[in-house]
């Protein structure tokens, strides 16, 4: 079996090393990816960026950011639209793919995108963030999508007069359920520790408000729902009747792609060597909050893609690969 998979991975390689390739493929639009994209391509070698399951990344919402330096107050789909249009200017290209496979072989790499794209790419930066951490808890994955969230959706109004559960006492978790509790009917916070991780104003304000309640060393063992709605949350202390649960216990790092052949530590961020962007895997490189589980700002992860992009540039030079693009 493992042979037939050898022999095919071969005979695809060979056949695309054939046809015109991006020199450099990029995984991911978001500041980090766009930030890599700009300086690969105005260096003259061709680039690819694919940008996955949300185009922009994170930061693409109507709400002023105050942190982007050099654009205080703007919009974060106005920093984006300008990243994106800079990158486009040094002539990236970027498409709606998702990646699906990466591997590398005989110093290429060999990458599938979700529409059955195939590339051959010199050098890979992955820059594909970070994604809402789940409960992994019996009944999750079907209660998904029938009330049971990980992000707070400012248009979504189905929770208004409802009975919702938050799950986690962090920053966000505090945040978003004082958001819940203003149209909610009830809202139960569920905090695994005795503790909530945010500042102590935030928590007191939350407790403050009537239709609010804290549960403290509350672990979360399952999800119940029927066909079409969340039914109740199960914990080690009884069974709470709810209508939404929204989950937020903090980010994990989408390095699944990766993590077979790359380092990653124990909570699965991309482990760079140095000051550098550079990985275990020679050849592929990361950026933004898939290698970084410290500063979360969106400049950061640009100014990191910039990075990255310098040394993937000095990785092709050393190789002896021109630029494509004069
Ligand atoms: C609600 C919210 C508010 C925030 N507010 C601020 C703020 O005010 N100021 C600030 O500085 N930062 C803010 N941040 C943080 C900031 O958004 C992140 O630090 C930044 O977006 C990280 O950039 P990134 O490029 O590493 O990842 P992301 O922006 O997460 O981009 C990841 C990219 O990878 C792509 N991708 C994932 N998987 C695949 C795949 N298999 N194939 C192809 N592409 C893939 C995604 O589609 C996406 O384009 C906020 C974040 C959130 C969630």
């Amino acid at each position: 079996m493992w042979f037939r998979s050898f022999c095919l991975f071969t005979l695809c390689l060979n056949h695309l090393i054939a046809q015109e390739q991006p020199q450099v493929l990029i995984i991911g639009s978001g500041p980090a990816g766009l930030g890599a994209a700009c300086i690969t391509a105005q260096k003259g070698y061709s680039t690819l960026v694919c940008t996955g399951p949300t185009p922009r990344g994170q930061l693409n919402y109507e709400r002023p950011v105050k942190n982007f330096l050099g654009m205080p107050q703007t919009p974060g789909k106005i920093i984006m639209e300008r990243l994106e249009q800079h990158a486009e200017l040094a002539r990236a290209s970027i498409v709606p793919e998702e990646v699906t496979y990466v591997a590398q072989d005989m110093d290429r790499f060999f990458i599938m995108t979700s529409s059955g794209r195939e590339f051959t790419p010199e050098a890979v930066i992955i820059a594909t963030g970070t994604g809402a951490k789940k409960l992994n808890v019996y009944g999750e994955r079907e209660a998904a999508g029938r009330g049971l969230n990980y992000e707070l959706n400012k248009d979504d109004i189905s929770w208004h007069g409802k009975d919702v559960v938050v799950i986690g006492g962090g920053e966000d978790a505090v945040q978003n359920a004082k958001r819940l509790a203003v149209k909610a009917s009830s809202v139960q916070v569920l905090v695994r520790g005795d503790d909530c991780k945010a500042s102590h104003a935030d928590v007191h304000a939350l407790q403050a408000m009537p239709n609010v309640t804290i549960s403290f060393n509350t672990a979360v063992k399952g999800v119940i729902s029927d066909s079409e709605s969340v039914i109740a949350v199960l914990t080690d202390s009884g069974v709470i009747r709810c209508d939404q649960i929204f989950v937020s216990i903090g980010l994990t790092p989408n390095s699944d792609l990766v993590k077979e052949f790359v380092e990653c530590d124990k909570d699965g961020y991309i482990v760079l060597i140095g000051r550098t962007q550079t990985t275990s895997c020679p050849g592929l490189f990361a950026a933004g909050t898939v290698a970084d589980p410290i500063y979360s700002e969106s400049f950061i992860s640009a100014a990191q893609g910039m990075m990255a992009a310098y040394d993937t540039c000095k990785y092709l030079k050393a190789k002896k690969i021109k630029p494509k693009m004069k």
